[in-house]
Order: structure tokens, then sequence, then C-alpha cells
């Protein structure tokens, strides 16, 4: 009936029982008239194991020698799979990476996938084998045929991979959980199963997810629109499904594509509203946004930033049309968040921007890649384009720039990250995949999906940055260069002239491990380059909702706001992209936020999830 491709992890291969349980349940998927494919993990924590021994031997192992030690884990996997299934009266063939020839970088122990060979796949499957493959390895090209691999976690890669290569109906990713959940249950008891997800909005989601499904294999079902879903392996349940747009025709050459970005967009049709000076106190962004949605206007970036004293600056854009409407909100609500305890500010003052573009740049790629948001930002500061508003979230940076510069600043975004004018990104509407598509309501997704914490970041913020073309580029360069990956990045909206400069504060977040060599580096160049005060916080929490629903509806943001003021819990920072808006709060307070989140969102359920040690 149909070519299915499944995964099994570690856990789900972890004994000779459950090997047996996986054969049974392949046997039935067979005799139900199906052909498999079937990527395996190594049995239980046999990876971690080998990377024990390896560092007994050594602090710092060779790369090659790593690879051709981890790559054994899944190779005795696939044999007694073939075997049990063989026990079974089931035609199996176990296959190395080598074996089926799949192609990647030369690039040890972290490779992406360059190619797919199908032909022996194919011919096994058509004498009505089951074809087991090991996960997570590859060989380099023919001339070196390196034994590789694609990193931890990465037979999920190789499951969708090979998945995209056949064009398999859909492929299954048993794991020992029973699907995606809306956020983590060790920390929310409520958290409940999802049906479906975007592949979009499960890449927002990469610090919740991420240990479920790869990141990396999301992005090749996106790209290939491969139907997926993530099951458990100890019942029938239909887990989750991860869906995707149908994509148009990409070659399977070049199978991971080595580019971090994938498309550039723009928006012109945009303008900004900020309000400076609101008081730095739980209920002002509540109170602000709540006003804004009972007045029916979208909104779509909104930041906000930190500030010295006890103020902060709030900046959101919205769509030319209801420019009015947004403003008369913002002037009507300044007078009332007026800043009581620091008599010195007065009441927020309204600032409104028409003429101004939002690009951004897009793409899985960028996940744990330093470098990619300080590429984007020299590239703009090359073509001479100053950045007024900076978002950012796991997938996307955007900045909002001068409409009048939007041409220029697409086009050199175009050239350095070498996409074609016209080349279109997977979108995150359009029609869904799934063999079932009943399943799922695309046409009405829910505004908000899952809530993500994380406690592992900490809170950098530089104050009077020269408000001139290229500082950012410069700032995020240099953390690029020590390898310091930053995930949030906020510019404020206030601009104050010293020594005859404008200048302007920049916070974001790092993570935590990183955060004092991140400020020791930074303190040291400012002195130099006469930046102000390098400020550090580790303190902090960021909680994220994500949900391609919320586009084009108004009020989310308010109400997650609003679940924090009435928990009397104050936010930091604000970056939101089109799919997802983060708050950075204080760390004390990130297990109840999320809890308030997910509950005013009515995410919960009843069924209570036991999650796996
Ligand atoms: N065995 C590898 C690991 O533990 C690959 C995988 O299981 O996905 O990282
Ligand atoms: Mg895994």
């Amino acid at each position: 009936m149909a070519l299915i491709v499944q995964k099994y992890g570690g856990t789900s291969v972890g004994s000779v029982e459950r090997i047996q349980a996986v054969a049974q349940r392949v046997y039935k998927t067979v005799q139900a008239g199906n052909s498999l494919v079937v990527v395996v993990s190594a049995m239980g924590k046999t990876t971690d194991g080998l990377v024990k021994l390896a560092n007994e031997i050594s602090p710092n192992p060779n790369r090659r020698e790593m690879d051709m030690l981890l790559s054994t884990g899944e190779q005795v996997t696939i044999a007694l799979l073939s075997m049990a299934l063989q026990e079974l009266g089931q035609p199996a063939i176990s296959m190395t990476g080598a074996q089926v020839g799949i192609v990647t970088e030369a690039e040890h122990s972290r490779a992406r996938i360059l190619h797919i060979e199908t032909t022996r796949l194919t011919r096994h499957i058509n004498a009505g084998k089951v074809v087991v493959v090991a996960g997570f390895q590859g060989t380099s090209s023919a001339g070196e045929m390196e034994i590789t691999t694609l990193g931890r976690g990465g037979s999920d890669t190789s499951a969708v991979a090979i998945a995209a290569a056949l064009r398999a109906n859909f492929c299954e990713i048993y794991t020992d959980v029973p699907g995606i959940l809306t956020t983590d249950p060790r920390l929310v008891a409520e958290a409940q199963l999802m049906d479906a997800i975007t592949c979009d909005e499960m890449l927002e989601l990469a610090s919740l997810g991420a240990k479920v499904l790869h990141p990396r294999a999301v992005e090749i079902a996106r790209n290939y629109g491969v139907p997926l879903v993530v099951r458990s392996s100890w019942t029938d349940q239909p887990g989750t499904w991860v869906t995707s747009a149908k994509p148009q025709g990409r070659s399977l050459i070049n199978l991971e594509i080595a580019r971090p970005v994938d498309h550039v967009e723009f928006d012109t049709d945009q303008a900004k509203v900020a309000l400076l000076r609101v008081p730095d106190k739980p209920g002002v962004a509540a109170r602000l946004f709540g006003e804004i949605s009972r007045q029916k206007v979208d909104v779509d970036l909104i930041i906000q930033s930190v500030h010295e004293g006890n103020s902060n600056d709030i900046a959101f854009t919205v769509t030319t049309p209801i420019l009015k409407r947004a403003e008369a909100v913002a002037t009507a609500i300044a007078p009332a968040l007026r800043n009581q305890s620091n008599p010195k500010f007065d009441e927020a003052e309204v600032m409104v921007e028409h003429n101004i573009a939002k690009v951004s740049i897009a793409g899985a790629g960028m996940i744990g890649r330093p470098g990619v948001a300080a590429k984007m930002f020299a590239t703009l500061a090359e073509a001479g384009v100053n950045i007024q508003m900076i978002s950012t979230s796991e997938v996307k940076v955007s900045c909002v720039v001068n409409a009048a510069e939007c041409d220029r600043a697409v086009l050199a975004l175009r050239t350095a990250f070498e996409i074609e004018a016209g080349e279109q990104g997977a979108g995150s509407r359009g029609e869904f995949l799934t063999p079932n598509s009943s399943l799922l309501t695309p046409h009405s997704p829910p505004p908000v999906r899952g809530v993500a914490l994380d406690l592992n970041q900490a809170r950098l913020a530089i104050r009077q940055l020269p408000d001139r073309p290229g500082m950012a580029a410069k700032l995020f360069g240099l953390l690029a260069q020590h390898n310091i990956s930053v995930d949030m990045i906020i510019q404020s909206q206030r601009c104050r002239v010293i020594d005859g400069v404008p200048r302007r504060d920049i916070a974001f977040t790092v993570s935590r491990i990183d955060g004092e060599s991140a400020k020791k580096m930074l303190t040291q160049v400012a002195a130099e380059l006469g930046w102000g005060e390098v400020v550090l916080d580790s303190a902090i929490a960021k909680v994220s909702i994500v949900g391609a629903g919320m586009v084009g509806q108004p009020g989310i943001a308010a109400k997650m706001f609003e679940a924090l003021a009435q928990q009397q819990i104050n936010i930091q920072m604000i970056a939101t992209s089109e799919i997802k808006i983060s708050c950075v709060v204080a760390q004390e307070q990130g297990v109840k936020a999320l809890q308030a989140i997910h509950a005013a969102f009515e995410l919960a359920g009843s069924e209570k999830f036991v999650v796996p040690a």
C-alpha cells in the first residue's frame, strides 16, 4: 500500500526484548501491505558509553576516530533487528550508511547529508525485504569513503532524509514519549499531547521539542514536504503529526541545505509605534496591548528593551492602514503609564514612524550557528542601511529599516546569503501534507500551539552604543568570532546624544555558560571603542509562545502579557516573530510564568504524562 520509513530511537531498541517488540511492529506493518525501511539508533545509552570510553583515553579524541567509534553503536542494532525479523519469517537485510550510499560532507562529527543513493535500497525493497539502516552515519564522497556521523541525535535526520530521497509516503519517528507536548510535563503537569504541529512551529519550539525530534530532521521534512509523525513505540496511539506546506520540487542533490538562511523576506507596508519611558513594573505591557487588542489592532513585531532607571521602551509595528488607530490607542493610554516611582520621568512619550520596512532572514540552519545574525547586520552596514529595530526568534532575524532603503537591503541580503530572487522558502501556509489530512485543521490552527521555557540563558546589555550603521554588525561579529551564539537581540528605541553622538542601548541573550566570558570580552572592547557599560544578568528565564494561528489575530500578545501581569511578573524584554512571542523574566519566576501562560491559553489537558527517566 504505502512506502513507509520508520525510525526507532535508542530507548525503543534498548534491549533484546525491545528489539523483538520493534520487529513485531515492523512485521505487522508489512503484513498490512506496506513496504518498509527501518532506521535505528544505537541501543539505549550505547553512544554515551562509547563517548565515555574515548574520553578515558583522550580528553580531546581525534574526530575521525570518534566517528569510527560512534558509528559502531547503530551497527549492532541493525544486525540484531534484522535477525529478529528473520526469526519472524520476515525477509530483512541490514545496511550501514555507507552501504546504502548516504553521502555526506567530509565534516566529521557533524556532517550534513549531501545525497542518498536509492538504487540499492529500492532493489531490496522490491525483492520484498525490510531494509534496516543504521541511523546517524554516512560516508564522505567516493574518493575518500570516510565514515562520518551527523551529530548527536542524528538518526531522526537519517530517517527523514531517506524518506525524502525515496519519496516515501510518510516517516514515523518512534520514541519513548507519546508525541509532542504543549510544554514540558515536568514543569506543567497538565501538558497535553498535540495532534499536529507545523514544521515552522516545531522549529520555533526547538528548545522544547529538540530532544524529541532533531531540528535538522524537521528542516528536511519541511523542505521536501515529508509527512512526519512522532509516536510512542510502547502504544498504538496516533502521536503528533508534524506537517508542512507542499514544497516546490526541490532537488535531492545537496539534500541538507548547507546554507544557514533559506529566504529573505520583506514587508514595506509597515509602520512603527514606540512608547518611550514607560514604567518598568508588572502589568504595563498587558495594559497597553490589552487596549490595543480591544481596539482590534493586529500588531506584528513587538519589542521591549531594558534600560537603566525605572523605565522601558516598548515598540511595535502594524500595517500602514491601521496605523492611525494604533497611534490613537497609544496616545490615549500614554498618560496612564506615568512613572510614579520616578518623578524624573514624566508620562510616556509616543513616537510614530511611517516610512519603515521590515526585512527578515529565515532558515532553520541558523539554529546553533553563531554569526548568521552578525552577517545580516554586517551586510546591512556595508549597504549603508541603519537598523532601527531588531527582533529575533529561533529561526528568524527581523530588522526594521527605513522604507527607502528596503530594496537595497533586500538585494544586499540576497547576495550575501546566496538567495536567488523569487526563490521561496517553504511557507507556513498552504496545503498540508499528511496521509490522512482529515486529522488536521490547517484552516484554523490554534493561535498558540505550545509554550517553552528556557532557563539556560543570560542577558547582556550594552549601554550607549553609537547609533550608526555597522555597530550591531561589529558587536555580533565579535561574539560570533568567539563562537558565542546569540538568541534574542533587542535594540532600544530611545536615542540619547552623548558627546555629540546619538546612542542607543542594545540587549541580547546568550547561553548562560557563555555569559561571563562574553561580558569580559565586551567590557574590554567597550573601553576601547567608547561604548557604555556592559551589564550581565544571569538570573533570567525566557518564556515563549508559538503558534501559526497567531498571524493576523489580534490579542494574543495581550493575553500572554496579561497572564504574567496577574502573577505580578515583570517583563524585562519582549521579542517576537510572526509565529512566536518571547518574554524575558526573572529566573525565579520562570516556572510560574510558564504555568500561567500555559493555563491562559487553555492548553491544559486532563491526561497526565509520565516522563520517562
Ligand atoms: N546514537 C546517536 C546518539 O545517541 C544518534 C541517535 O540516537 O539519534 O546521539
Ligand atoms: Mg533522538
